[in-house]
């Protein structure tokens, strides 16, 4: 499994699975299939309501807990303007995890009308990251904006920020400002499942069934998916790709076999629409977006 070099000198497989959506009753059979197809990167989030199960599945893998990395984030709900509530964000993911230390945690959003509120949660972060109940910390959904005024306020430079990055949809200023903060861009939907997934509306577009990405998939002989993941790979970012079926779930790390050529990787660069898939960051209220995450 190829890695990724932090910015604070941690490594992290360069491929994860995600389980956004993936039903906790599903959630132990497909991460307990991953960690044996040979998966050691898990991202899951206080908000998804599978962490329990992610836990269980990795106590039951077998695989030693120091070989898996574990990503996770804290909701917008735990945030507080002091930061007791993140740290008790943590100690909710770390409990229902049954893990006393998380590799990567995460902000899941930033608030943008309430910013203090933001930065107050990053310092409880940081605190975490300084007594090392964490390995690293990052953002989610952090537009040049959030990470401006994050970088200006606070003292540890995030690790990570996981975005939606797909072929349709690749926010390249803030992958530029990203890199140019070593910041590591971790791409969420980096198969475009936000351009597919099931109810979510009859008028997307998936990404997989674009014939710019077919051909390429074609000419490699291998799928749409495995292809948008190696466009990322070769880019430099993270992939957590989703899913619940172990073929596919075996088929989306078969991946470091086989390279695009600097063609083809242009050829997906120019499908962007410039269309989000996900939520508007700059409208994430608590309003309309804040619920309580259980406790442990
Ligand atoms: P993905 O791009 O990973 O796509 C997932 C979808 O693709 C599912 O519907 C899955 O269905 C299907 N799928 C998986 N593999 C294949 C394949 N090989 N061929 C065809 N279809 C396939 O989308 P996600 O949005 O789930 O993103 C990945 C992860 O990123 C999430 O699980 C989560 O961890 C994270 N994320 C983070 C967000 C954030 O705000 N920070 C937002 C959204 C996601 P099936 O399961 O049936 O195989």
């Amino acid at each position: 499994m190829q890695t990724l070099t932090l910015n604070n000198g941690v490594a992290m497989p360069a491929l994860g699975l995600g389980v956004f959506q993936t039903p906790p009753d599903e959630t132990i059979a497909a991460v307990k299939d991953a960690l044996e197809l040979g998966y050691r990167h898990i991202d899951t989030a206080a908000a998804y309501g599978n962490e329990r199960e992610v836990g269980q599945a990795l106590r039951d893998s077998g695989v030693p807990r120091d070989d898996v990395f574990v990503e996770t984030k804290i909701w917008i709900s735990d945030y507080g303007y002091g930061y007791d509530e993140t740290l008790h964000g943590f100690d909710k993911s770390a409990a229902k995890l049954g893990l006393d230390h998380i590799d990567l945690l995460i902000l899941h959003q930033a608030l943008p009308s309430d910013f203090d509120r933001t930065l107050a949660a990053y310092r409880a972060l940081e605190k975490l990251l300084a007594d090392g109940k964490v390995r690293a910390i990052g953002v989610s959904n952090f537009m040049t904006d959030h990470l401006t005024r994050l970088l200006d306020a606070t003292d540890v430079v995030p690790a990570v920020n996981q975005l939606e990055i797909h072929p349709y949809f690749q926010q390249r200023t803030v992958l530029d400002f990203d890199t140019a903060h070593h910041i590591l861009n971790q791409a969420w939907s980096p198969i475009g499942g936000v351009t597919f997934y099931p109810g979510y509306g009859d008028h997307r577009t998936s990404v997989l069934q674009d014939p710019a990405v077919t051909a390429i998939a074609d000419a490699h002989g291998k799928s749409p998916a495995q292809v948008l993941l190696r466009w990322g790979l070769q880019q430099g970012r993270s992939v957590i790709p989703k899913s619940t079926k172990r073929h596919r779930i075996a088929e989306n790390i078969d991946v470091f076999d086989f390279d695009l050529t600097t063609a083809e990787l242009a050829a997906l660069d120019a499908l962007e629409t410039g269309r989000r898939g996900g939520p508007e960051p700059e409208n994430v209220t608590l309003a309309a977006y804040g619920r309580a995450i259980p406790e442990a």
